[in-house]
């Protein structure tokens, strides 16, 4: 079946063959009787179904042993909370705000924590340059550092997590990786806890993932929700209330359709690292190489996911959506605070889409430049 190309910023696309398992076990799970959807959490298939799912990202992630994987709810927003609700002790957490994630995560953070301090910002840049972590004001005996690794809005990401110890900073820090998570390794000697959404590249939206290092366990505040509490989550292997079992079923066939992904004699996640540079590539090249579209953001520090991106006669935006979507090239509108355009090059995208953008792209210059 030929599906259009979505561009979605998400909930996002997913792989057609993720799609067309889940279609074909809808119903019938490995001749259970059931579908995923009627399984107790509890019961022995869909035990076997978390467990693989586990293992296969803790594999393809490289996850250490001094980790917990949780499969939570509530998606980044609520991470917002529960992250300060686990690990601000009621003291001061640093942020470094680099766009509108990271942004709403700081706001969030001043209802538990006793400060919520703006250590660093990309503000004055409109968002488009990451501040060098040199210039960062780490405070003293901070809780945790925050930073969101990929910002989903305005297009920057981390290519290389900052050392904070290097910093002068002991604090464990907080990544929220909700859009770029899967899309690359992560140095998770740099990393205290790292959360994220699945309905990017994990996924259906209902399953949030936290990764977070043992030691961070069990300083949760009194008032912290049992139900967000990471200790209790880690020691009832996800399971101390119902877990979101569809989001896990279909997070664990992504995983494995990660594992089985080639690109130049890499596998896994080094292989969709090496097709996502390729597509990013493509798509920033296009942009650069014309008058008539801009991508605003520092080159070094450009998201390889979320590519936002403008006419320069923004009269013809309607036009150019239209276009697109006549081609098959959906969910191309920009995010609506920073409007013009925005393509998201997850893991589903194929090159094969990026290059009908492109073709589309040029063609749309040619007739109206
Ligand atoms: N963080 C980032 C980086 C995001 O992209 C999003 C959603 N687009 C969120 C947090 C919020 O996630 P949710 O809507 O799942 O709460």
């Amino acid at each position: 079946m030929n599906r259009p190309y979505n561009f979605s910023a998400g909930p996002a696309a997913i792989p057609a063959e993720v799609l067309e398992q889940a279609a074909a076990e809808m119903l019938d799970w490995h001749g259970s009787g059931m579908g995923v959807m009627e399984m107790s959490h509890r019961g022995k298939e869909f035990i076997s179904i978390y467990e693989q799912a586990e293992a296969d990202l803790r594999e393809l992630l490289a996850v250490p042993a001094n980790f917990k994987i949780l499969f939570m709810q509530g998606g980044g927003l609520a991470e917002n909370a529960i992250v300060p609700l686990n690990l601000s002790r009621a003291a001061t957490v640093d942020f470094v705000v680099t766009g509108g994630w990271s942004q709403k995560s700081q706001k969030e953070a001043l209802k538990y924590a006793s400060e919520s301090r703006i250590a660093a910002s990309g503000h004055e840049s409109g968002f488009t340059t990451l501040p060098a972590p040199s210039t960062w004001q780490l405070s003293k005996g901070a809780s945790y550092v925050h930073l969101c690794s990929n910002e989903t809005i305005h297009g920057v990401e981390f290519h290389e997590l900052p050392d904070l110890q290097s910093l002068g900073s002991d604090a464990p820090l907080v990544i929220d990786f909700s859009s770029h998570v899967a899309s690359r390794g992560v140095d998770w000697s740099r990393v205290g806890v790292a959360f994220g959404g699945a309905q990017k590249n994990l996924g259906p939206a209902g399953l949030t993932l936290v990764v977070v290092r043992e030691d961070l366990l069990g300083h949760a505040l009194p008032i912290c929700p049992s139900a967000f509490d990471y200790k209790i989550v880690a020691e009832n292997q996800s399971m101390y209330n119902t877990p979101p079992t569809w989001g896990i079923y279909m997070a664990g066939l992504t995983f494995q359709w990660l594992k089985r992904q080639r690109e130049g004699g890499l596998t896994g996640i080094a292989a969709i690292e090496q097709r996502n540079i390729a597509k990013a590539e493509l798509l920033y090249n296009a942009i650069d190489n014309s008058q008539f579209y801009v991508n605003k953001v520092a080159v070094n520090c450009r998201s390889r996911m979320n590519i936002p991106f403008f006419l320069r006669d923004e009269s013809r935006n309607e036009a150019f959506l239209t276009g697109a979507r006549e081609r098959g090239l959906l969910q191309l509108k920009g995010h609506k605070s920073v409007g013009g355009m925005r393509a998201s090059l997850y893991n589903a995208m194929p090159l094969e889409g990026v290059q009908a953008l492109v073709t589309y792209m040029r063609e749309f210059e040619q007739k109206h430049a």
